[in-house]
């Protein structure tokens, strides 16, 4: 290898390194318009790893496509490979079946790998069954159409669960959202960067204890205030499952994140800034109001 050949090795492994987050869906069970179901995924060494796929994923992902008028040739929706899911709930699932099929029909050939909990295996099962008669139709057709890349290799997860591969490290850890046991949250690390997704959680001791020098904390929220305005049992449901501002606060303070991105939230009214402001009543550090389509890198 001459200098110059070194050099160039450098600069595209330097490239190649810097890993990217792509905020899809940072919506709720609430049919926002604007906010997707629940959506994350990471780019490593420019292979694409999803978390969550509520409705809108696919769209979402093609956005980013140059197929449809994006940057970024590897989120051509083909290359969607492996999915790792929180819980099934369906903010967080919706998007199974698109998941499932479209990329199929879009070129892919390898079979989608998910890591989801108990209770998922079920969801790709039956979806593959409702959507036999299209998937038959494809594949025995006039059009040309591979015959594997529908299929789904399915992993269970459980708590600290480890899934590794030469881009990144993906542990999966059990948070707490209220009475359903089989919820997690995720911790990746890539050669640049460590992100933390908390998945649909009340103040989890577990998350806590994954949550060091982060550069990017996706934490769900709700009001404050809307929580105020709420009956007193759904007060209490809303508590058990799910975090307020004092809480996420309580928890930045604690972590220390680069950057704590709120998401999934539960505004009940209130404003982006209204949110914002109660939790910066409590923390000093850089707070996102997350929208879907944003890219950190
Ligand atoms: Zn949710
Ligand atoms: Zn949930």
């Amino acid at each position: 290898m001459n200098i110059r050949v070194i050099l160039l090795f450098f600069i595209v492994s330097a490239a190649t390194a810097s890993t990217k987050l792509f905020v899809l869906g940072t919506g709720t069970p609430n049919p926002n318009p604007e906010r997707m179901g629940s959506s994350y995924l990471v780019l490593a060494n420019d292979e694409p790893y999803l978390f969550d796929f509520g409705t809108g994923v696919i769209r979402r992902i093609a956005a980013f496509s140059p197929s449809w008028g994006g940057d970024y040739k590897a989120l051509e929706v083909e290359n969607i490979k492996h999915a790792f899911l929180t819980h099934i709930h369906s903010d967080h699932t919706l998007g199974l079946a698109d998941l499932i099929i479209t990329p199929w029909i879009m070129g892919r050939s390898d079979p989608l790998k998910i890591y989801g909990p108990k209770g998922a295996k079920n969801m790709h099962t039956n979806i593959i069954e409702a959507y036999q008669p299209d998937i038959d139709y494809r594949i025995y057709g006039t059009q040309p159409q591979n015959n594997t890349g529908y299929n789904v290799i399915f992993t269970e997860l459980k708590d600290r669960f480890i899934f590794e591969d030469k881009n990144i490290k993906i542990t999966a850890f059990l948070n707490d959202h209220g009475d359903l046991q089989e919820s997690y949250g995720f911790f990746i690390e890539t050669a640049d960067k460590k992100i933390l997704i908390s998945g649909d959680t009340a103040k989890s001791k577990n998350l806590i204890s994954y949550g060091k020098d982060l550069d990017y904390l996706i934490h769900e929220i709700y009001s404050q205030k809307g929580f105020n305005n709420k009956t007193p049992d759904w007060q209490k449901y809303h508590k058990a499952h799910h975090t307020g501002p004092k809480d996420v606060a309580e928890i930045a303070n604690l972590l220390k994140p680069k950057n704590l991105i709120l998401s999934h939230i539960l505004f009940w009214g209130s404003s982006e800034q209204e949110i914002l402001d109660e939790v910066k009543t409590f923390y000093s550090g850089t707070v996102i109001v997350a929208e879907d389509g944003m890219v950190f890198d």
